[in-house]
């Protein structure tokens, strides 16, 4: 029989992790972390195939807690570089910088015009007194044509965020979008479209990655410092009332509380008689699931771009990107490890062979790959839950099912745990914010996610 203050925590991701290095670093007596996998990092990982390496797509570090940029300084000790971003659109058949709103310069002249007009017709209207205020629109949509015009909008912002979160931004609210939207505003819109560069807006204009090893060195040092993993335990059941939870090892152990940091639908699955307004509001979240192509080339084609957003139908990806231009470590010198991205969803099932055939298309159409023969290795990876979509059901929903669970001792947490749109600081941060509340330790000021981290 297990202690009565038995913390479990389910899933050895950057939450888990932490939470359990912060619970045990607090002395906490009996707490036992379990993951599914043999490895630990959750999408935290990366993939050596042959010469190549690759992460689970683009995973770079935005620190924004000093306490934590100095944590995992210290674990990896000048293992971390700052990398200027060089991030691109690709339409019109021709790369742009991003953001693209403040870099129209050297779009096809017609699509310059009419986005300057559309931004203009946007100031405008939105001085008109029945206009809602921008901050307060109904739907991502009306957000994304009260702020840049109908023009920024046609072009990329409804097109590419489509394809992104494989629903249309009418569907969406903008509970998510916090600051992952560079702003427009007119001198640099008007600078843009001139071609006085502009490639320092945004949140993300640098980030730290690894040297060598890809993202994945960050779960190791987190692991290393967690304590005990069970590895190759996956949860299977939950008995909420009696505080249960059992692996497919046939190990079963109970809890005090218990730290989830699996997807919330998966969690919701585990639970046996989940009372049914639960059920149902569990019925109602809505994600999206991504699909990558990762490819080791014997070339490098990429222009040094490290990644490229791709808003036209055409294609059915929605970025590629170059690991090897961040760090040259994934690829031998002149080659390219190089991932493209394309998602997909209940409602839009995957076919992998056509992705596969689309993303290899499309690479060669952009200039990234001459002829397939220069293909050295490929991995195709998916990540069935990726982006959670911000429709009108989410709030609700979220706090229905986290309402049942805290009151069972459940504690879901994490990106999928909590069911937000939050970046890997703030995974470390969550597994923090856990261990301090059940140490009794004041929490730290609130942990608010940087959504967009992962939109680059
Ligand atoms: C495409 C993409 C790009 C991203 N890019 C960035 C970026 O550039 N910068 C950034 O900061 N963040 C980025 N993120 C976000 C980042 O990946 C997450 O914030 C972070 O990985 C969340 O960590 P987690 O531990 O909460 O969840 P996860 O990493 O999902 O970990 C959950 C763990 O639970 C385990 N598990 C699942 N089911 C069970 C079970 N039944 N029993 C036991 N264990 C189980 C899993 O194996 C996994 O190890 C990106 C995310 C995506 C999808």
């Amino acid at each position: 029989m297990s202690r009565p203050d038995r913390v479990v925590i389910l899933g050895a991701g950057l939450t888990g992790m932490s939470a359990a290095y912060h619970l045990r670093r607090g002395k906490h007596p009996n707490v036992a972390l379990f993951e599914k996998e043999t490895t630990p990092g959750g999408l935290v990982r990366s993939k050596q195939n042959g010469a190549y390496r690759f992460d689970y797509t683009g995973h770079f570090l935005h620190f924004r807690d000093p306490k934590i940029a100095a944590q995992v300084n210290e674990w990896l000790p000048g293992e971390l570089t700052t990398v200027t971003r060089d991030a691109w659109i690709h339409s019109h058949r021709v790369y742009t910088p991003y953001p693209f709103q403040t870099n129209l310069y050297g779009l096809p002249l017609p699509v310059v015009n009419e986005c300057l007009l559309g931004y203009i017709a946007a100031r405008d209207q939105d001085r008109a007194p029945e206009r809602t205020p921008e901050r307060d629109a109904p739907d991502f949509e009306t957000w994304i044509r009260h702020s840049v015009g109908n023009g920024i909008a046609r072009h990329f912002m409804i097109p590419y965020n489509t394809k992104l979160w494989g629903v249309p931004p009418s569907a969406m609210t903008t509970d998510w979008m916090n600051r992952f939207v560079p702003p427009a505003p007119l001198d640099k819109v008007v600078a843009g479209a001139l071609g006085l560069r502009d490639a320092s807006s945004g949140y993300n204009a640098r980030f730290e990655y690894p040297r060598h090893g890809g993202i994945q060195i960050l779960s190791e040092a987190w692991a290393r410092h967690a304590g005990p993993i069970e590895y190759a335990h996956e949860a299977v059941r939950i008995d909420a009332v009696n505080r249960r939870v059992g692996f497919d090892t046939g190990l079963e152990t109970d809890y005090q509380t218990l730290i989830s940091t699996l997807p919330l639908p998966v969690l919701c699955a585990l639970i046996a008689d989940l009372p049914e307004p639960v059920r149902a509001a569990c019925d109602r979240l809505s994600w999206s699931s991504v699909w990558a192509l990762c490819l080791g080339i014997k070339a490098n084609h990429t222009g040094g771009r490290h990644w490229v957003y791709v808003p036209e139908e055409k294609y059915p990806f929605y970025r590629v990107g170059c690991f090897s231009n961040i760090a040259p470590s994934m690829a031998p010198d002149g080659h390219s490890s190089v991932w493209v991205e394309q998602s997909y969803n209940r409602d839009r099932p995957l076919d992998a062979e056509q992705a596969r055939a689309d993303a290899i298309s499309g690479l060669k159409d952009m200039g990234w790959l001459k002829d397939e023969s220069e293909i050295a290795v490929e991995w195709p990876l998916r990540m069935p839950y990726a982006y959670v979509i911000y429709d009108a059901h989410h709030a609700e929903a979220t706090a229905t099912i986290h309402e049942f669970l805290r009151a069972h001792g459940i504690l879901s947490t994490g990106r999928y745990g909590k069911w937000d749109y939050s970046s890997m600081e703030d995974a470390i941060l969550y597994g923090r914010d856990a261990a301090q509340s059940l140490l009794g330790i004041p929490q730290n000021a609130p942990t608010t996610p940087s959504p967009g981290t992962d939109l680059k």
